[in-house]
């Protein structure tokens, strides 16, 4: 397996090394608690100040409020608490103020989110309205001009988590100046520590959150600056720590960690030049172009931090290009890291207007200013490398191929479809394919140059037979004219489609697959529209648990030891095999992507009935191949739990 390079710096960083051995000082012989008053928590205390006062000057922040907390997400809570408290004070006093929020389109969902928390929460009352962007990703300044003066607090971040765009802050300060607008402002800096100058006090700004763990520090210690009389209210009540504005016994690991990451920013030897960053990802964009033609940058890199990369390849989701870089051991993301669960179209790219395809294939890549050339050197290889196994045809037979034919499974949320294809004479039949898979399967067959003899529907599927016909721009939806013949055992005569030497026949509204032995079909598969066709020969399948058929990463060394006949079977997609082929305890794995297992099912359960371990990257697909296998009678199928990643 592939060395991992770590190319997702805006979701989260590695911790500086003086960072990890500040903390763990911290925690050996400075593990005083800076409100004790002897000797122990002085030094404590002695080593909080003095990194308060390195990042008051790292951050031009000789004055104002400045607090340790656990990080933006925490800042955002406060600062918005404060702004909301002092409107509804001001309301309270009488005193005008506005009655809009302007928040930023493309913000973190941290401000958004806590902004309609703590209005509805205090009953504010305040009308929360998006401050669009433009198609570069930087905000409307002509919609603020317009709505300035009803503002009563404007939210935008300095750099944007998804695409690094660099908002204009001098030109929002200038636009919210010039309208004389009450209003108050925060600016998320969290992606700007260590990558943009900074000068807060000499700013309009009123709060800027800050989180360590952007910038080499560790999970958990953040920063908030609050300006010299900008309105301020606790988020947390208690002991008093921080001057009573952020109770809680502080994270000393976490600041004296944060400490070494702002001596290192403010000494200037530790991290690269603004220069050698952007030289760092000209060199990306340059292997992104030439192993992508078609790619496209979703951000002006001319506004963009010099450490971010968002692009899109034409024809390849999101999913894909992430499957085959992490196979590669390159990690990425396709948007932000609280996002990477959901399925959800990136609202920053719906924001800047960017087209639903460009949104569907997003890749983020990011490097953090610790980045070394030689790092670049192998990203920009295993980029190549990456291009290479995604142009790999997807219809290709498989080593352990049964007959002539193979059988891919099309699944789409729990509902699945099937497609027979022969590629020695290039010819398909699709049965079941369902519509929202229609064009990827258009894409796959025109690709590989197949021709789409028929889209079939059993009687439970049938609605995307016509969709992929449109999209493939051939083939027939429903039974075409003109067929064979084919008998079966029991002596009757069914029309048939010929697919190379095999033939599908129609029987009412089921399908059946096999080749004609002596003029009588060898049946292979029955296709009636249930989740997984009839395999043949049929076993008898044995009860199992579903707990039975998972190993745990732990236990995966000791079971293939006791099982050294076993066959281990990595189910990723061959594009992900290519560019990072799978070893496990020194045993290669045989490569069958978990959309041809059903193909291969009946060879393991007959011809080569050896224990099987089935295995990929998280453990999701491997659980659903031990499961089909096991469902047609295998007795022995596996899957690693939690995938190789935990092995
Ligand atoms: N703001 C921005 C721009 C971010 O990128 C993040 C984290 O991704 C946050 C806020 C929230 O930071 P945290 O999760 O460290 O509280």
């Amino acid at each position: 397996m592939n060395p991992e390079i770590y190319l997702d710096a805006n979701a989260t960083s590695p911790v500086l090394p003086a960072a990890a051995s500040a903390a763990m000082a911290a925690m050996a012989d400075g593990f005083g608690n800076p409100s004790s008053s002897h000797a122990a928590g002085l030094r404590a205390r002695a080593l909080r100040e003095s990194v308060r006062a390195c990042a008051r000057r790292v951050l031009g922040a000789p004055e104002g409020r400045l607090t340790f907390n656990s990080g933006a997400t925490e800042g955002i809570q406060t600062a918005v608490l404060s702004a909301l408290v002092a409107v509804r004070e001001a309301r309270a006093d009488g005193q005008p103020c506005g009655d809009l929020v302007l928040i930023g389109a493309t913000e973190h969902k941290a401000v958004p989110e806590s902004l309609a928390h703590w209005n509805r929460l205090l009953g504010t009352g305040l009308e929360l309205r998006t401050l669009p962007v433009d198609a570069d990703g930087r905000h409307r300044l002509d919609v603020l001009r317009e709505l300035a003066p009803r503002a009563a607090f404007v939210c935008t971040m300095a750099a944007n988590n998804e695409t690094g765009v660099v908002s204009d802050l001098d030109g929002i300060a200038q636009v919210l100046r010039e309208s004389a607008s009450p209003a108050l402002w925060m600016v998320d800096c969290v992606q700007a520590l260590g990558k943009l100058p900074l000068n807060l006090s000499a700013s309009r700004i009123d709060y800027a959150p800050f989180s360590g763990h952007k910038l080499y520090a560790p999970k958990g210690i953040g920063m908030l600056y609050v300006r010299t009389k900008t309105p301020f209210t606790p988020l947390m009540c208690g002991g008093g720590q921080e001057g009573g504005q952020r109770s809680g016994t502080e994270n000393m690991a976490g600041i004296a960690a944060l400490g070494a990451v702002l001596d290192a920013l403010e000494r200037g030897d530790t991290f690269r030049t603004h220069a050698a960053l952007l030289a760092c990802r000209a060199r990306l964009v340059a292997a992104l172009q030439e192993s992508f033609p078609g790619v496209v940058f979703n951000a002006p890199l001319e506004h963009a931090l010099p450490t971010t990369i968002n692009f899109s390849v034409p024809g390849l989701s999101s999913a894909d290009v992430l499957e085959v870089f992490d196979a590669a051991g390159l990690r990425v993301s396709a948007g932000s890291a609280c996002s990477a669960a959901k399925a959800a179209p990136s609202h920053v790219l719906d924001a800047m207007g960017v087209p639903d395809w460009r949104g569907a294939s997003a890749v983020r890549m990011s490097f953090g200013p610790l980045v070394e050339d030689a790092v670049i050197d192998q990203a920009c290889a295993r980029i190549a490398a990456c291009a290479r196994a995604l142009a790999l045809p997807l219809l290709q037979p498989l080593p352990l191929a049964v007959d002539d034919a193979g059988l891919v499974q099309l699944e789409h949320e729990g509902t699945s479809g099937w497609l027979l294809f022969d590629p020695a004479s290039r010819t398909c039949i699709a049965i079941d394919p369902p519509t929202a898979l229609a064009e990827r399967t258009a894409a796959m067959l025109n690709a590989g140059g197949y021709r789409l003899l028929a889209a079939l529907s059993t009687a439970q599927g049938g609605a995307g037979t016509l969709a992929l016909c449109a999209h493939a721009r051939q083939g027939i939806a429903g039974w075409p004219d003109g067929g064979i013949e084919a008998r079966l055992e029991d002596g009757r005569h069914l029309p048939a489609l010929a697919l190379g030497q095999d033939v599908l026949v129609r029987e009412g509204d089921k399908y059946l697959f096999g080749r004609l032995r002596d003029g009588v079909l060898a049946l292979r598969f029955v296709f009636d529209g249930a989740a997984t066709p009839v395999v043949t020969p049929r076993v008898a399948a044995p009860a199992h648990s579903e707990a039975d058929m998972e190993l745990d990463a732990s236990a995966v060394a000791r079971w293939l030891a006791a099982h050294p006949e076993a066959l281990v079977v990595d189910v990723r997609c061959a594009r992900e095999c290519a560019a990072g082929p799978l070893e496990l305890h020194g045993r290669i794995a045989l490569n069958v992507p978990l959309a041809r297992v059903t193909e291969h099912a009946s060879h393991w359960l007959v011809a080569d009935t050896r224990p099987l371990l089935f295995v990929c990257r998280s453990g999701a697909r491997s659980a659903r191949a031990a499961r089909t296998l096991r469902s047609l009678g295998h007795p022995r199928a596996w899957s690693l739990a939690g995938g190789f990643a935990l092995a």
